[in-house]
């Protein structure tokens, strides 16, 4: 990889698993099976009830720990909501370090529109926590030839509310989402495209900052085809849905990662 920025392997465990006990018990398992790589992140983004058991299970393994999604206001009357305050925590001792903000799941069951992706991303940066901003385009959007449209208008929408002083240290993830849980994962050529559109952007935006940016690629990442997307210009690493509670297929992306990014 020729740019010289840091590699992120973020697993997002969604809804699961059920019980609390299992939870723990997976962190232990990633923290044995993964061996940290000198350039790459790694987080684990469990259901936002385990964040803090699993977050003691893996201190000391260099394995952090994010959240899937989050509100924009730091408190008040949003029942069942989690505020950028509350992720942030102590200071010097978050609960979690990054965000999920904008995943098609939540998009599409939940109401996330582009409007409130982009006031999470920002109340995210403004709490110190690592917005992971997904975007991507449907089935549908790619067969009638909108995906590049899909993902110039997400990301504009997402980053429209980020200005210098919150700081721009953030990930885009990009996720079309027919590849999401389907085993059909997009080609490596096919993610770097959509990188080069998000880059541009990102510098059109942010200018240096912008190409400072790490890039996710997300939708069906395994152990074996990953390093397909690793050795792409634009791609940095990956948001990982079903190998991420696999504890060896994930250790297997991140090694995949740490062989490119070295
Ligand atoms: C995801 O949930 O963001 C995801 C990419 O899932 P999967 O890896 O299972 O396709």
């Amino acid at each position: 990889m020729s740019a010289p920025r840091r590699m992120l392997i973020a697993g997002n465990w969604k809804m699961n698993p059920t019980r609390a006990a299992d939870a723990h018990v997976l962190a232990q398992l990633i923290d044995a099976a993964v061996t940290l790589p000198v350039d790459v992140d790694v987080i684990v983004c469990p259901p936002t009830i385990y964040l803090d058991l699993v977050r003691g299970a893996l201190i000391g393994s260099g394995v952090g720990v994010g959240a899937q999604t989050m509100h924009w206001e730091a408190s008040g009357a949003y029942t069942g909501e989690t505020s950028p305050a509350m992720l942030s925590g102590d200071r010097g001792n978050p609960i979690a370090t990054h965000v999920i903000i904008g995943h098609s799941e939540r998009r599409q069951y939940d109401g996330e529109t582009d409007e409130k992706v982009a006031r999470k991303v920002a109340a995210a940066l403004a709490y110190g926590l690592i917005p992971i901003a997904a975007i991507g385009e449907t089935l549908e959007e790619r067969r009638t030839g909108q995906a590049e449209a899909v993902v110039r208008r997400q990301l504009t929408a997402a980053i429209s509310e980020v200005d210098t002083l919150g700081g721009r240290r953030m990930a885009i993830a990009y996720e079309p989402v027919w590849a999401i849980g389907t085993s059909m994962a997009a080609s490596g050529a096919d993610a770097q495209a959509a990188a080069a559109v998000i880059r541009e952007l990102l510098v059109a935006a942010f200018g240096s900052d912008g190409s400072a940016i790490p890039i996710l690629y997300g939708g069906s990442v395994t152990g074996e085809n990953a390093a397909e997307f690793f050795g792409r210009d634009d791609v940095d690493g990956a948001l990982v849905g079903g190998a991420s509670l696999k504890p060896e297929a994930f250790a297997a992306i991140v090694a995949a990662a740490g062989a490119s990014a070295s």
